[in-house]
């Protein structure tokens, strides 16, 4: 009701200005207080955003006003365009995004690959790749390591080259998890090749599995790699190196034992295949403001309080727009009104803070992942990232807390803060809260997690604001503050 009087109030007062969102900046207190909270969601999950998919009109809107608030709390601009960090994600355009008419040669014989045993890799370029093959491991080329040495310790001209290479080392399998990272570092890998001119890349899975890679197409994706690339069944792959007397399986054994690149050219093999795929961009943004420490030392460190503010749009199981409010407008509402608390009490703060709205989180945490790997994130000296994804559906006191800390260590710190609250804290791994907090986990900053848990109405239109739980998403944004005063303020930084 509140809130509604608020509205009328300002339409009465000023003929010009007619957004929600002004409400709240001109009534807006630098305490945390719940109307404020669900004038956040209100708005954020309203109609006029149309439930906040990427590159949409109420992407660029939700964008615009979380950029105002920050403003209005006097957080320094943090962005490439003031707050805002832009992204650029793309797809392919095409329904079938396949490589068709993959053709290899043998020494006696030729064939096509069937369909179903390849795919165009995202982030792959437009081109024709036709070429010799030549299998290089895990392809990792650094200061210590070139898997394309042959077992003479001489490198293997792949110039013109296809160069076969495993997806993943065994200690990154974690990589799989999600999708996390996992085009990222594909793309890395890929690029640290290009001085020596290869024509194209063929990437097969690291385990035996003889699925094609878990890491889906479907996604929007940023990096362009620059060269075609397909993914082949692992199996089909280890049967062309066999017709050349090469065993896949013992292969890497070897190379995983001793560590020692193993590059070998396929003498009699060739590749023939193009990528013609269509494929668009979108622009989003991440949303950064800053709120420096006071203290001349540990202002240097940064702690990262996030929250993801897209959602799915009209994507939702059911049909109609999916609102969003309790995903995650509850959550960016908690965050917003933190940072204006913080904000307003920066002098006291001997830490700094960064406050980060994440965009394209649904599909991929694309917004945090493309943070991560970017050379803003560099420059800070970042000591942990607090999240909150989905804090609006508080049921019996039960808060889920995804951390990497050390829980029996952390626990009786935990428990402090607790108090008052009452809040039964659930804990679990970090990964498993498939949110924003992971990407940071695993650059392997200490992480802390907020969650209310799932409901009927998750990605569906009746994630509304009326169903917010307001005093829980008060109480939990009040925890969530005082978790972060503490981390601001406090001689030793959090330590996992
Ligand atoms: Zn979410």
């Amino acid at each position: 009701m509140k809130t509604i009087k608020l509205i009328l109030g300002i339409f009465i007062l000023c003929t010009c200005v007619s957004y929600a969102q002004e409400a709240a900046n001109k009534y807006s207190s630098s305490e945390i207080t719940d109307t404020e909270i669900y004038s956040h969601i209100e708005y954020l999950a309203s109609p006029i955003l149309g439930g906040r998919l990427k590159g949409s009109k109420g992407d660029v809107l939700s964008q615009q006003y979380l950029s105002k608030q920050l403003q209005s709390y006097g957080c320094e601009p943090k962005g490439d365009t003031a707050y805002m960090q832009t992204i650029y994600l793309r797809q392919s355009s095409d329904d079938k995004f396949t490589a068709d008419s993959v053709k290899i040669t043998g020494r006696d014989s030729s064939f096509i690959l069937n369909p179903r045993d390849v795919r165009l890799m995202q982030i792959s370029a437009n081109g024709t790749a036709n070429g010799q093959l030549v299998f290089a491991g895990y392809g990792i080329l650094s200061e210590n390591r070139n898997d394309l040495l042959n077992t003479e310790g001489v490198e293997v001209d792949i110039k013109g080259k296809i160069v076969i290479l495993i997806d993943v080392i065994p200690d990154d399998f974690y990589l799989y998890e999600y999708n996390l990272r996992f085009c990222t570092k594909l793309a890395e890998k890929i690029k640290s090749f290009e001085s020596r001119k290869p024509a194209g890349f063929i990437v097969i899975r690291t385990d035996r599995d003889t699925s094609l890679m878990i890491t889906d197409n479907s996604y929007w994706y940023y990096v362009n790699s620059g060269i075609p690339v397909i993914n082949i069944r692992r199996n089909v792959v280890a049967g062309i190196m066999q017709s050349e007397g090469y065993n896949l399986d013992s292969l890497q054994k070897r190379i995983n034992r001793y560590g020692k690149p193993n590059c070998l050219p396929l003498e009699n093999s060739y590749i023939a295949f193009r990528d013609k795929a269509r494929r668009h961009y979108i622009k989003t943004t991440n949303i950064a403001g800053f709120i420096e420490g006071s203290d001349p030392e540990l202002s240097k460190e940064v702690i990262v309080i996030g929250a993801h503010y897209d959602h799915v749009g009209g994507n939702g199981r059911t049909s109609g727009i999916c609102y969003g409010a309790d995903d995650n407008a509850s959550g960016t509402a908690a965050v917003l009104e933190i940072a204006q608390k913080l904000s307003a009490e920066k002098y006291k703060l001997k830490r700094s803070v960064l406050v980060m709205f994440f965009g394209a989180e649904e599909g991929g945490l694309k917004g945090s992942e493309y943070f991560v790997n970017s050379a803003e994130f560099s420059r800070y000296n970042i000591v942990s990232m607090i999240n909150f994804d989905m804090i609006g559906r508080l049921r019996n006191n039960e808060l889920t807390v995804y951390t990497n800390l050390n829980i029996p260590i952390h626990d009786t710190e935990f428990n402090t803060f607790n108090e008052g609250y009452n809040l039964t804290l659930k804990y679990e791994a970090s990964y498993e809260g498939r949110s924003d907090q992971n990407s940071f986990h695993y650059k392997g900053i200490p992480i802390i997690a907020f969650f209310t848990g799932l409901h009927e109405d998750y990605h569906t239109p009746k994630d509304l604001p009326g169903k917010i739980n307001r005093a829980g998403a008060y109480l939990i944004t009040n925890f969530g503050y005082d978790i972060i005063y503490h981390l601001c303020t406090t001689e030793n930084p959090i330590k996992k």
